[in-house]
């Protein structure tokens, strides 16, 4: 989803332009008059980013810290209804990776040598935003993971039922042959289940989700080590309840400030 740009002709009507045209002339296709583009930052703010400065995900923690689009209350994903539902997501970052002991070759006090095994330490941010989405859409969102489940059964039951059948073949044929039938079902099954390996808590159906965010996707592409998990949904009336039923709570506080509250602020500063 990449950003548009445009810019007004003096006929009225919109040239659609591209980050690198700013500052140089463009033909307007209506009247062939020549249109000056203005620079990139304000070519950024004409579009809607009021922080052309920032980097994507820090444009992601500072809109959404002030409550402004693409976190200002719509849906997500048709961005045009209020959102019923926040999906919390973590964004898991590798800011730094050192060595801490580069290995080698090291003497020691009896005066042999050892080999020493090289050491790196990880430096890692934990970010969160939420996914926002309203009620018709969360039936989407709940029908993509339900699929992605329907088909983990279908696919374990067809190993299961795959594994049956070598057995009956080894009851009526060779033993060698059941033998190798056994190690190709093994390799299937390792296959299949190395999917779960690294126990990451976001499957790949959610990811375009996410990437209906605003500056989502140019966040991901910048960064080069990283994991996305998500939360369990909340619903955002209930919060909104809470906040009206809390004698300690503040009225004024918006269910969003209610959620980013509930976590460390460190988790809403820039890495
Ligand atoms: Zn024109
Ligand atoms: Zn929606």
């Amino acid at each position: 989803m990449a950003e548009k740009y445009y810019v007004e002709c003096d006929c009225g009507k919109r040239a659609r332009v591209a980050l690198h045209e700013a500052g140089t002339d463009k033909r307007c296709e209506a009247c062939q008059q020549t249109v000056r583009v203005p620079d990139t930052i304000t070519l950024q703010q004409s579009a809607g980013d009021n922080y052309p400065l920032l980097r994507p995900l820090q444009k992601i923690l500072m809109t959404l810290r002030k409550e402004e689009p693409p976190f200002d209350g719509l849906c997500h994903h048709c961005e045009n209804r209020e959102a019923d539902i926040l999906i919390p997501v973590k964004l898991n970052i590798l800011i730094e990776r050192y060595m801490k002991n580069d290995g080698g070759i090291r003497p020691t006090i009896t005066g042999d040598i050892a080999l020493v095994a090289s050491a790196a330490e990880e430096f890692w941010k934990e970010v969160w935003f939420p996914l926002l989405l309203c009620n018709e859409c969360r039936e989407q969102y709940f029908e993509d993971r339900e699929r992605q489940r329907r088909k983990r059964r279908w696919e374990l039951w067809g190993l299961f039922s795959l594994l049956g059948a070598f057995l009956v073949f080894a009851y009526f044929f060779a033993v060698i042959i059941a033998m190798f039938s056994f190690f190709f079902w093994l390799l299937l099954a390792f296959g299949w289940a190395s999917q779960f390996r690294d126990r990451k808590k976001m499957d790949a159906w959610q990811l375009p989700w996410l990437e209906e965010i605003r500056w989502v996707p140019e966040a991901l592409a910048m960064e080069d080590e990283y994991n996305l998990e998500t939360g369990k949904p909340l619903d955002l009336h209930k919060i909104r309840q809470i906040i009206n039923d809390s004698e300690d709570l503040d009225d004024e506080l918006t269910p969003l400030q209610w959620w980013m509250q509930q976590f460390k602020s460190g988790y809403f500063e820039f890495p």
